[in-house]
């Protein structure tokens, strides 16, 4: 008898007046309570349409830090001279004999009268980039559906009676907000939930069980070419980091994670890889703890030399299993928080598994490498000012000059500071710093700055010299695939770069 698997539940639409499906085995349409109200036809398609909906009630908040425990919490709350409150967000999910719980304490500010106050508050809390705006539901949202001729009230439930049906859901968006966004009809296993989001408009959530789900958002990383030790490598921080995050990154609506890049890109049953089935079956239910909770195992493609450590790139709480190391097996001298030793650590090339200059790797990989362990961005002084007004959405006057802030142990800067001849705007952290620095993202925040000047002193151009491509916490994709090149195992490889983290086959 298989052991049962945790439930995924992936929000595939997120807004729509109408909903079409099929499936091609008959199943049974269920309240959100679990009665049956009737059945379904294989091969028909359905449409689900809304008859009445009224919006949540919400209200604007700032979260000002996140921590663990309640204490933890409180302790926060005693020395922040704000008014704050405690929510506890996440979930629990009881699992064979024991209980997965992910949960957190938010201690949050306001509420603030309009989105826009919250966001100035954001912009003037220090330090840069700590405070993030939250939604607060007072009341859910509410409404009627109909399917056929059925009425459901709040929603419904598609659920297959064969375990190996497929539901058809048209009309699903890919790519969100990017140039190549589109529609399709995704291929789903499991079941389907439709119901009401916060604006009273309809959702359409995929449930199905977290191994399915993990094949499906690995498969177009994973290609036979990568050496199965990495696939298994990813595949366990990959499972670690979903059952970490589910009812976090959309803590405001009735689905863990959502089908798009914002969270992970997930396609149903299209194009899944021999190798991620492989690596899925390899590794099944282990997942990272760390002190008895599943270790949210962050990933970035090339950290450079040095992994950062959590706080600087998220929120300043300490994660001990994403803490600040050599990517290679000699410890270095230099201490990358100083400008200097940064400066000459990017000037340099040293021995790390992640260093594309001197290893070489599988020639599967989407982008090349090569350029991205070191790195050189030029633009002059009014291409720059132009770009990061575009992106800030203010307006500071002339560029003056760019000045780098505190740096974490990676390099990686926590702020950086626009000059401008109005005022000076400080930036932070990591993501945001990329973010105006490039039409999409910068390669990294780890990075120091050349000028070229007129005879005035005025700067002509600026040069941005550095290193690695990404956040650089957790596990290095390119280290970890030159790791596997070289023989080392996927435990060996999960030390390496989730240090005091242990491996456990929960399922
Ligand atoms: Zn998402
Ligand atoms: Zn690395």
């Amino acid at each position: 008898m298989p052991r049962p698997k945790p439930k995924v539940r992936i929000g595939m639409i997120q807004a729509a007046e109408e909903i079409r499906f099929r499936c091609d085995k008959p199943f049974r349409l269920m309240t959100l309570d679990g009665q049956e109200q009737g059945t379904g036809r294989a091969d028909v398609e359905y449409r689900v349409e809304k008859i009445e909906s009224t919006p949540a009630h919400i209200r604007w908040a700032v979260r000002l830090a996140i921590r663990e425990t309640e204490e933890e919490a409180r302790q926060f709350q005693a020395e922040e001279k704000l008014q704050t409150k405690l929510w506890r967000q996440g979930l629990t999910l009881p699992l064979n004999h024991q209980l997965i719980d992910n949960r957190e304490y938010w201690i949050v500010t306001g509420p603030f009268a309009t989105h826009d106050q919250a966001q100035d508050f954001c912009r003037s809390y220090e330090p840069a980039g700590e405070a993030v705006v939250v939604k607060e539901i007072v009341s859910p949202a509410a409404g009627v559906l109909r399917c056929g001729d059925q009425r459901f009230v709040a929603g419904l439930r598609i659920e297959p009676q064969d375990p190996t049906a497929i539901l058809s859901l048209a009309d699903v968006t890919v790519g969100i907000e990017f140039h190549w966004q589109h529609k399709r009809t995704q291929q789903l296993p499991g079941c389907l939930e439709i119901r009401f989001n916060t604006s009273g408009a309809l959702l359409a959530i995929n449930e199905l069980d977290i191994e399915s789900y993990l094949v499906s958002v690995n498969s177009s990383e994973m290609t036979a070419e990568n050496p199965m030790e990495l696939l298994k490598a990813q595949t366990v921080a990959a499972r670690s980091t979903i059952l970490a995050t589910m009812g976090k990154h959309h803590y405001d609506e009735p689905f863990h994670l959502c089908s798009d890049d914002h969270c992970q890109c997930y396609h149903g049953i299209a194009n899944v890889s021999s190798a991620s089935q492989q690596a899925a079956a390899a590794t099944e239910g282990e997942t990272l703890l760390f002190n008895n909770r599943v270790c949210d195992a962050r990933y970035a493609k090339i950290c450079g030399g040095v992994m950062e450590d959590y706080e600087h790139v998220w929120d300043q709480r300490r994660i001990p299993y994403l803490v600040s190391g050599v990517d290679g097996e000699a410890p270095i001298a230099a201490d990358l928080r100083e400008e200097s030793d940064a400066k000459a650590y990017i000037d340099s090339t040293p021995d790390v598994y992640c260093n594309t200059l001197k290893y070489k790797i599988s020639s599967s990989l989407p982008y090349n490498t090569r350029e991205l362990f070191r790195w050189r961005v030029t633009f002059t002084r009014e291409q720059l000012e132009a770009l990061i007004k575009s992106k800030l959405g203010e307006d500071f006057g002339k560029l003056v000059d760019l000045e780098p802030g505190e740096r974490g142990r990676s390099g990686r800067l926590k702020w950086l500071d626009v000059i401008g001849s109005h005022k000076t705007i400080r930036v932070g952290k990591e993501l945001a710093i990329r973010r105006i620095l490039s039409e999409s993202h910068l390669y990294s925040a780890c990075f120091y700055i050349e000028r070229d000047r007129a005879e005035s002193g005025t700067v002509l151009r600026f040069h941005l010299i550095g290193a690695g491509w990404g956040h650089g916490v957790g596990l290095c994709q390119v280290g970890a695939t030159v790791m596997a090149q070289q023989g080392f195992t996927y435990r060996r490889i999960l030390q390496h770069y989730y240090r005091n983290s242990t491996l456990q086959k929960l399922y």
